[in-house]
């Protein structure tokens, strides 16, 4: 999944733990896109994502073969209906919005509503009659922890999780590689024009209606900057566009990860260029793995992957973070970037991230420190 469409009236959400979040509003800004299968149907046409859960349902058939299993978000109930044909006894397909209508629904119309028991409601509040060998979720938003899903996840597996039952997905992780790409040039050209034409509004404002509006283009500025250039883009880029080695930054053990160790993300990680190219960017990524657990493995190992493919992307694409000013690399160079992501202190479900990079060309000369917000709305 991925979505959050009022991501900028999204202000008063609440914050990550400090402030409790306030269910009306959550529900208004973040719930509100999932009710619509036409958002539900963007996630079921991401043949990427679909294969990997398919095959990690199915492939893995004696993970769920007679078990019962908790789906934790079923939207339009496809991965419950899985469950159940992959020979699951119970399904539990716990759904906040009313698109828990559609899935109780669709579980009827595919002959598994026996299985398949579709709840309305957070999972968080959800009472169930008896504990889980099986969570199924998909969870994931942008650049992995985008809104802030996993949480929720963690609950269901603290409240209802046998000891010896398996997550899926298993493993969670996040990646960060050099790019370069034309994204930037653009959203400074945008930026540009919009600066201009603040210019020519203020201009226009003295002349014909006697107001200096001159005093507040600092704070212009500092929104359209925040907007244009220190927001990320969604892309899916080329892999030619990944000019070194991609470095993990964060890995999840989705069995004994806590909320606390995903609220922030730190690493510090050394990228090393493979050709001479214009570094304008970093890209962040993420994978899943399905792979059940030490105590019960599962068949086979399934990867759901949203790195950058010639073959296509996925609808979670990558996110690029422009560096300014781009920088220009050579082959052997090193880029060494202290990255950090917190939780929107107006929005839990968004993120506020900090990268610091610092180029040590081959030749050994060592350019200085360059700190750069960003923002992942
Ligand atoms: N499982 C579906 C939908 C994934 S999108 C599929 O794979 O196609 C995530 C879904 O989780 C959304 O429908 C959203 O409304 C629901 N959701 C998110 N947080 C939830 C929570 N805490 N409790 C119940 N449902 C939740």
């Amino acid at each position: 999944m991925a979505s959050l469409p009022n991501a900028a009236g999204a202000a008063a959400s609440g914050s990550s733990g400090a402030r409790p979040v306030d269910k009306e509003v959550d529900f208004a800004n973040y719930f509100c896109t999932y009710a619509y299968l036409y958002h539900q149907k963007e996630m079921l046409c991401d043949r990427v994502r679909m294969d990997a859960y398919h095959s990690a349902v199915f492939r893995n058939a004696p993970h769920f073969k007679g078990k019962v299993v908790l789906d934790v978000g079923t939207g339009s109930g496809i991965l419950a209906i899985w469950s159940a044909q992959a020979g699951a006894r119970k399904v539990f397909a716990v759904e906040a919005t009313n698109m828990a209508e559609h899935a109780r629904e669709l579980a009827r119309a595919n002959g598994v509503a026996d299985i398949v028991e579709v709840i309305q409601g957070t999972v968080e509040d959800v009472e169930l009659p008896e504990k889980v060998d099986v969570i199924i979720s998909e969870w994931m938003g942008y650049f992995l922890l985008r809104e802030s899903m996993f949480d929720s996840v963690i609950c269901a597996r603290d409240r209802w999780l046998k000891p010896d039952g398996v997550m899926y997905p298993s493993h969670a992780r996040m990646w960060l590689a050099p790019i370069r790409t034309g994204l930037g040039d653009k959203k400074r050209e945008d930026f540009d024009i919009a600066m201009d034409d603040w210019s020519l509004f203020v201009q226009d404002t003295q002349t014909y209606y006697g107001v200096n509006m001159n005093a507040l283009t600092k704070a212009y500025r500092a929104e359209h900057e925040k907007y244009y250039l220190k927001s990320s883009i969604w892309n899916n880029l080329h892999p030619n566009q990944v000019i070194g080695q991609p470095a993990v930054i964060k890995e999840i053990d989705c069995l004994t990860a806590t909320v606390d160790e995903i609220r922030e993300v730190r690493a510090q990680v050394t990228m090393s260029i493979r050709m001479e190219a214009r570094l304008s960017a970093l890209a962040g990524w993420f994978d899943v793995h399905f792979r059940g657990s030490a105590q019960n493995p599962g068949v086979e190992e399934i990867e759901l992957t949203t790195a950058p493919d010639e073959h296509g992307g996925t609808h979670w694409g990558q996110q690029v973070f422009l560096l300014t000013p781009p920088l220009s690399v050579n082959k052997g160079d090193n880029v060494n970037i202290s990255f950090s992501m917190v939780r929107s202190k107006e929005n839990h479900r968004l993120m506020d991230m900090e990268f610091t990079n610092e180029l040590h060309e081959l030749s050994g000369r060592k350019h200085p420190a360059v700190t750069t917000k960003m923002y992942l709305e």
